[in-house]
């Protein structure tokens, strides 16, 4: 699934054909595969969480994020989070790609710092890495109860 695809047709503008909407949504950051099935699992671990948010205090939103023992996951998308293995520039606009991919790898880079300056864990999984999606949950989960303060 790529950008590039879509974006080599030339489409009327202003009008977004069926196939491209479709691919902006598999691209779109909310909602992707290997998160709802991260979600499914943290939910079967017994655990609760917040999608989507941003602790206070923090104006970089996790995946998930587990308040009371503050940890912070991150289900990583291989093109939005340019992922060294598999990000390639979609055809046109590359030298716009580029940057933003490089800025996108910053911005992990900056949110990580700043949540574990506020004492927060982080954990990240890659898209790729989905066949790990089972023991990366039982890491969070193992993380979860371990700093989870006492009653
Ligand atoms: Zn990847």
């Amino acid at each position: 699934m790529s950008v590039s695809r879509v974006r080599r047709k030339p489409q009327s503008r202003g009008k977004v054909s069926k196939g491209r909407s479709a691919i902006m949504r598999a691209n779109t950051r909310r909602d992707t595969k290997p998160e709802l099935a991260l979600r499914k699992l943290a939910h079967a671990r017994g655990l609760r969480y917040r999608v989507d948010s941003k602790p206070s205090g923090i104006r970089y939103a996790a995946d998930l994020i587990f308040t009371p023992s503050r940890v912070a996951v991150f289900v990583d998308g291989c093109f939005w989070h340019a992922c060294k293995e598999h990000w390639t520039a979609p055809k046109t606009r590359q030298r716009y790609w580029r940057e933003k991919a490089r800025d996108n790898r910053l911005r992990d880079r900056r949110a990580n710092a700043v949540y574990r300056a506020r004492g927060w864990m982080v954990l990240r999984i890659w898209e790729h890495d989905r066949a790990e999606l089972e023991k990366f949950a039982d890491r969070v989960a193992k993380a979860v109860w371990r700093r989870m303060p006492p009653r």
